[in-house]
C-alpha cells in the first residue's frame, strides 16, 4: 500500500449551480439504530480501531457491486475512473476522509442503508448485547460482531457521507452527529465538492480518537485490518 502524494478527487460530471442549496431533510433513526448509536458512542469498548476495518470492508463491497454491475451494464463505469480507496488525514483538524469509487448511494439507498438496520449481524448483535446485560457481562461485543457502518461513532462526534451512485445523476450528503436521534440528507452542489462517483466519508475524530489522523496510524492498521482488501488503498497526508 502505497502513499498517494496528489489530489485526484477532480469531478468529470459538470454540476449546475443553484442559487441557493435546497433544505437538508432530518429523519429519524429507526429505533434499534439509535439503540446501536447509543451502546457504541457510550461503548467503554477499548479495541476503537476496528472502525477502519468496518469501513474499508464497506469501501471494498461498493467496489466489488461496481464491478460486477459493469460486466453486464458497462454505461456503470462511464465515468471512467480507477476502482480504488483513498485515506487521506488532517492530524491538525483531526479530521479522516475514506473515498472509494464504488457503487455510491442514491437518496432513497441512504436513508435505507444508513438509517435502518437491514444486516442480520447487527441484529444479532443488538440480542446478544441485551442477553450478556442481563447477565452482567461487557461489551466486547462489538468487536466480535462488527457493527459496520456505525462503528465510524466510536470515535467520531460528526460523519458526513458524500456519494454518488451511477444510477442517480446527483450527488447526496448524509450528516450524523453522535448522541442524536436524528440524521439529515441533503443535495450537493458546490461544483468543487463533486465525486465522479462513489462515496466519501468524512469522520471528525472525537477529541481524545483524534491520533487515528496519522497516515503511519492508519497505514499499520490497514496492513493489520485490510490486507485482503482486492482494491489498492492509497493514505496521504493533508497537511500538518
Ligand atoms: P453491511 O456492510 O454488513 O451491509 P454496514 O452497516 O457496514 O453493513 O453498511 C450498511 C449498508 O450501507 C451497506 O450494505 C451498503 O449498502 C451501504 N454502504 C455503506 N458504506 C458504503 C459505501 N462506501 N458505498 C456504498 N454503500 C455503502
Ligand atoms: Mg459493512
Amino acid at each position: 500500500n502505497s502513499v498517494f502524494l496528489g489530489n485526484r478527487f477532480e469531478s468529470t460530471t459538470a454540476a449546475k449551480v443553484e442559487a441557493s442549496d435546497p433544505p437538508a431533510e432530518e429523519f429519524a433513526y429507526q429505533a434499534e439504530v439509535s439503540r446501536l448509536m447509543d451502546l457504541i458512542v457510550h461503548s467503554l469498548y477499548s479495541n476503537k480501531e476496528v472502525f477502519l476495518r468496518e469501513l474499508v470492508s464497506n469501501a471494498s463491497d461498493a467496489l466489488d457491486k461496481l464491478r460486477f454491475l459493469g460486466v453486464t451494464q458497462p454505461e456503470m463505469l462511464k465515468d471512467g475512473v480507477d476502482l480504488d480507496i483513498r485515506i487521506k488525514t488532517d492530524p491538525e483538524n483531526g479530521i479522516i476522509t475514506i473515498a472509494d469509487t464504488g457503487i455510491g448511494m442514491t437518496r432513497q439507498e441512504l436513508v435505507d442503508c444508513l438509517g435502518t438496520i437491514a444486516q442480520s449481524g447487527t441484529a444479532k448483535f443488538l440480542k446478544s448485547v441485551k442477553e450478556s446485560q442481563e447477565a452482567g457481562a461487557d461489551n466486547n461485543l462489538i468487536g466480535q460482531f462488527g457493527v459496520g457502518f456505525y462503528s465510524a461513532f466510536l470515535v467520531s462526534e460528526r460523519v458526513v457521507v458524500a456519494t454518488k451512485s451511477p444510477k442517480s445523476d446527483k450527488q447526496y450528503v448524509w450528516e450524523g452527529v453522535a448522541d442524536s436521534g436524528s440524521y439529515k440528507i441533503r443535495e450537493e452542489n458546490d461544483p468543487a465538492k463533486m465525486l465522479a462517483r462513489g462515496t466519501c466519508l468524512t469522520l471528525y475524530l472525537k477529541r481524545d480518537d483524534k491520533g487515528f489522523a496519522h497516515t503511519e496510524r492508519i497505514q499499520k492498521l490497514v496492513k493489520n485490518y485490510s490486507q485482503f482488501v482486492s482494491f489498492p488503498i492509497y493514505t496521504w497526508k493533508e497537511k500538518g
